[in-house]
């Protein structure tokens, strides 16, 4: 018996089956375009094998209230064809076992939380820097939820006094996604990240919006972990200029060595490398069987 994984993206779905220790034994990847035709990759490679359970680390918003008419729906996500789709729905038409479902930030957090770098705590956070900026949540054992999810890449940032850029979030404009998400770095610098790896000012820049927002993530959540991933940070100058930015940002306030001399090991990359989202949605499956 399998745990089938589910890491549902903008732009790219992954499936795979693995087991209880996070341990992959066959995946496949297929672009994102309209439900019908993606779902139905889904269950044609998940028919091949016998289920226990199934885990879904979801694009979103999403809905995940118990006991909502529509929990388990994506819901006002701007891929049109996508919003209102009843995902969990139809998984469990084709499949009767338990569906785990999350945002794909919180999975990545519960899979570098059971397996990878935040492996015996009991909170931490984890990044991504991508084509957005999300953040998932564990605090005291467990996942983060309330009136939906959090959706801590769109809080405000301090602007830099010499950064007239207008950002890029079709919501908030300059939030932070707007600022310093991959298509931010691109339509500010004028070509993609990846071929502005020489260019120092860029990650400074990119590294004092990023550091604004962990050292607030440090002051509300306290988490005992940030972990950070996503295409953003293989730009490997960027995370020493974070944990310094951070470091100065809280002045000394927060009295505890990972912050005050062992930051090397509390900002981390993901212990899972790119696999922490699909284990994270293997370790909601793994929940769902006893949550
Ligand atoms: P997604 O967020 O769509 O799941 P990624 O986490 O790979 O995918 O993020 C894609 C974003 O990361 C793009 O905006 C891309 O320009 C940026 N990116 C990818 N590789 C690099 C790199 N080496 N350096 C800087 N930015 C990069
Ligand atoms: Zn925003």
């Amino acid at each position: 018996m399998y745990l089938g994984a589910i890491e549902a993206g903008g732009t790219k779905f992954v499936c795979a089956v693995g087991d209880r220790n996070g341990k992959i034994k066959e995946r496949v990847m297929f672009p994102t375009t309209e439900p019908e035709e993606t779902m139905r990759h889904v269950v044609e490679f998940f028919r091949q094998y016998e289920l226990e359970a199934i885990g879904i680390g979801s694009f979103g918003p999403i809905d995940l209230r118990p006991g909502s008419a529509t929990y388990g729906y994506i819901t006002s996500t701007p891929k049109q064809k996508w919003v209102n789709f009843n995902f969990v729905g139809e998984m469990k038409r084709h499949f009767s076992v338990p569906i785990g479902f999350d945002t794909d930030v919180n999975a990545a957090a519960l899979g570098e939380r059971r397996w990878g770098a935040a492996k015996g705590l009991q909170s931490c956070i984890y990044i991504t820097v991508g084509t957005g900026i999300g953040v998932g949540a564990i605090v005291e054992g467990s996942l983060l939820h309330g009136l939906m999810h959090p959706e801590m890449g769109h809080i405000l940032v301090r602007r830099h006094p010499e950064d007239a850029f207008a950002g890029v979030c079709p919501y908030h404009g300059d939030c932070l996604e707007g600022m310093a998400s991959g298509p931010a770095i691109e339509k500010r610098w004028g070509k993609k990240g990846a071929e502005l790896a020489g260019r120092a000012e860029v990650w400074e820049l990119e590294a004092f919006y990023l550091a604004q927002a962990i050292a607030n993530y440090i002051l509300i959540l306290s988490p005992e972990k940030v972990i950070i991933g996503g295409g953003v940070m293989k730009q490997k100058q960027l995370l020493p200029s974070i944990r310094r930015n951070v470091q100065e940002l809280l002045n000394g306030y927060i009295q505890q060595e990972a912050v005050l001399h062992d930051i090397d090991q509390y900002i981390v990359l993901p212990g899972l490398g790119d696999n922490a989202g699909i284990c994270g949605a293997l370790a909601l499956a793994e929940q769902a069987l006893a949550p």
